[in-house]
């Protein structure tokens, strides 16, 4: 594989990914009946944080080379519509593990101290998905980045507090193994709180923090002398990996190389990108803004997806010479994507493809057949999913909103779904506010802006698949169907802004 980029291969790229779409199948799977009473495989869930979907190597999007996630997808199941409801770290984080959406499980935004005191964490009385595998006889365990617990609130006038310890016992969900932190973006020089260790008894680490991590993940698979966990039992482990968050500049010089002297020409392929924040975003308050000074870091942000891809490998590899890939299933995905310059926005939060769309692998060779599968997959659907996958039907906790779409993985028919829902609040403003829906030809949004101005999106995502054009108001009958559908997802999940729309 050559190691040079060439101009021409991003335009090939481009154009290969743009036929694609359209082309996705359904139904491919069939495998094996439920697992039921056999010892239960292990879990190995892999979730970068910001690895938007394009940045899948395989897909021939973005001029990345990530031959570990691209092997994979070749041996798993590539989820190729699967959406992060509410684009952001702790919402989905909450959402992932509760099985619940966010007004439901009051993780509305994220978690800092000024949004403590209006209950913007996950409780310790929530059932997650940890608490139930641990009961079910898991051996569970935690690395990297967790961003769930709620900071203690600062005076007026003092700085805002994101980062938080979480104390061994409730708050941790029954993970056993912990090997973490609430949230810091020092990938370069980052700390962690290891098991039993108190608030002052931080290890502070000079390491690109997704290979020192790789290095704790290689040692609890290879678990010599069963000191990280008890062998009988089988695993749950999850990696919530920092990069390629901000600040992309923190990666080793070995994965900017490759990109050196590239610019945003050479790299940003989209034909969506923009250089310049809209005066309508700036109004609006639409989307992160700064795309003018940040755009310059698409090569380190690249350069942070092929580090984060090889780290993953070194994994990957040690799971495979332990004789434990029979015996794993590997979920990869990520809490959301990168706009990347894409409509002049920089970061998350937005309805748009790049940020609202994740990568979803689920690769278990030995029992799951390869392929690729359309699901509209909304991230509360997958702690059900996965526990009747398990066998664990009956411990879905009460109260869970997602959907158990495990039939996809036993080539049973199943009622998929029509839509999945998009969400945006913050719940000190009274002001913005978004929900929206997404379905497999449409994404349609109503936002209330900062100034509370109401605003309608509507983008034909078959026909105009980069989003280029706004169409609300031109397909009232496409555009009255979406809003029933909204319309019964707000009803669903109990939501206020039904009085909004
Ligand atoms: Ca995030």
């Amino acid at each position: 594989m050559s190691n040079n980029i060439s101009r021409r291969s991003f335009v090939k790229r481009s154009t290969a990914a743009t036929a694609g779409v359209g082309l996705l199948s359904s139904n491919l799977l069939s495998s094996c009946a439920k697992i039921g009473d056999k010892k239960r495989p292990n879990i190995l869930f892999i979730f970068p944080d910001q690895y938007r979907k394009q940045s899948l190597g395989f897909l021939n999007c973005d001029p990345v080379l990530t031959p570990n996630i691209d092997k994979l997808a070749s041996e798993g199941v590539h989820f190729t519509n699967a959406v992060s409801n509410h684009p952001l770290c702790s919402p989905f984080r909450g959402m992932l593990f509760t099985g619940k959406y966010p007004l439901s499980n009051g993780v509305q935004s994220n978690c800092h101290s000024g949004r403590t005191e209006y209950g913007n964490f996950l409780k310790s009385d929530e059932v997650c998905l940890s608490d139930v595998l641990k009961d079910a006889g898991y051996a569970t365990g935690y690395l990297g980045k967790w961003h769930l617990d709620g900071p203690t609130p600062t005076k007026p006038g003092e700085p805002k507090i994101w980062d938080s310890y979480c104390p061994p016992g409730p708050h941790r969900h029954g993970f056993e193994f912990w090997y973490s932190y609430g949230t810091h973006n020092r990938h370069n020089h980052p700390y962690y709180w290891v098991n039993d260790a108190k608030e002052n008894e931080r290890t502070d680490v000079n390491e690109w923090s997704p290979e020192h991590e790789a290095n704790v993940m290689i040692d609890y698979l290879e678990n010599k002398d069963g000191e990280f966990r008890d062998e009988n039992k089988p695993f749950f482990m999850c990696w919530g990996i920092n990069p390629p968050h901000t600040p992309f500049t923190e990666v080793p010089a070995r994965y900017k190389k490759r990109f050196e002297g590239m610019t945003n020409e050479d790299l940003l392929n989209r034909p969506n990108v923009q250089t310049h924040f809209s005066e309508f975003n700036k109004e609006s308050g639409f989307g992160d803004s700064g795309v003018e000074k940040k755009l310059d870091q698409a090569k380190d942000y690249f350069a942070c997806v092929e580090g984060v891809d090889d780290q993953v490998g070194r994994v990957l590899d040690v799971l495979d010479k332990q004789g434990l890939k029979d015996d794993t299933i590997v979920i990869f995905c990520s809490d959301h994507g990168e706009m990347l310059g894409s409509h002049g926005l920089m970061h998350k939060n937005v309805w748009y493809n790049e940020s609202y769309e994740i990568p979803f692998i689920v690769s278990w060779p030995k029992n799951i057949q390869p392929g690729e599968d359309n699901l509209l997959l909304s991230v509360p659907d997958i702690m059900p999913t996965l526990l009747a996958y398990l066998g664990l039907e009956d411990k879905i906790p009460e109260g869970v909103e997602g959907q158990d779409y495990s039939a996809v993985f036993n080539g049973e028919d199943f009622k998929r779904p029509d839509a999945a829902l998009y969400f945006f609040d913050k719940p000190e403003e009274e002001n913005e506010k978004r929900r929206g829906v997404k379905t497999h030809e449409y994404t349609y949004v109503i936002a209330y802006d900062r100034k509370n101005q109401k605003h309608v999106f509507l983008y034909d995502d078959i026909n105009d698949p980069y989003q280029m054009t706004n169409i609300a108001g031109q397909k009232p009958d496409v555009e009255k169907e979406l809003h029933m559908k909204l319309e019964k997802l707000l009803h669903e999940t109990k939501d206020y802004f039904i009085s909004y729309i």
